[in-house]
């Protein structure tokens, strides 16, 4: 796997910073002039990335979030989003399509269901206390 490009960025999980990590991480994807289809799909998963973290990591309290993206060989993005927040308890169940904790804020529970579809590989770790790190990879076709 060869690296080409990286760029970090950190930032207090304030709900006004979630649109800028989205413009962020699809500025940096540009220079990969991606179809905007596919580009869509990685604004949206880190979107519901980033707002996880807002809403259920540092849920009534803030803490940093940390966004690490590369660009890798044959057209790759890869985004590492982190908090040093809550954690999940069972990663599996957290993952599964419509399962939340939150059902009394409305949420549908299915955050990572997206990722999971918008993006070509998920993976989560999480410590309870410690925090989550969500890895994703995308693909782009070429044009
Ligand atoms: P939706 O994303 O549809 O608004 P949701 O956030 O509850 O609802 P998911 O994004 O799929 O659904 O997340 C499922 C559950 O996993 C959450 O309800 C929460 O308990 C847990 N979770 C997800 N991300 C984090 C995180 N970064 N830190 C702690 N808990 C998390
Ligand atoms: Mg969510």
């Amino acid at each position: 796997m060869k690296v080409l490009n990286e760029f970090k960025i950190s930032f207090p999980s304030r709900s006004v910073n979630e649109g800028l990590s989205r413009i962020a991480v699809s500025a940096f994807a540009a220079q990969l002039d991606p179809p905007v289809d596919e580009l869509s799909d990685v604004k949206t998963a880190v979107s519901e990335a980033v707002t996880n973290c807002i809403v259920h990591a540092y849920k009534n309290t803030v803490g940093t979030i940390e966004i690490s993206m590369r660009i890798l060989d044959q057209n790759r993005l890869y985004i590492k989003i982190k908090d040093k927040g809550c954690g999940i308890e069972d990663i599996e169940k957290a993952m599964e399509p419509l399962f939340t904790t939150a059902p009394e804020e409305e949420r549908a529970g299915l955050g990572f269901a997206v990722m999971e579809s918008f993006m070509d590989k998920l993976s989560v770790r999480s410590k309870v206390s410690k925090g989550t790190t969500i890895i994703m990879y995308k693909k782009f076709s070429s044009r």
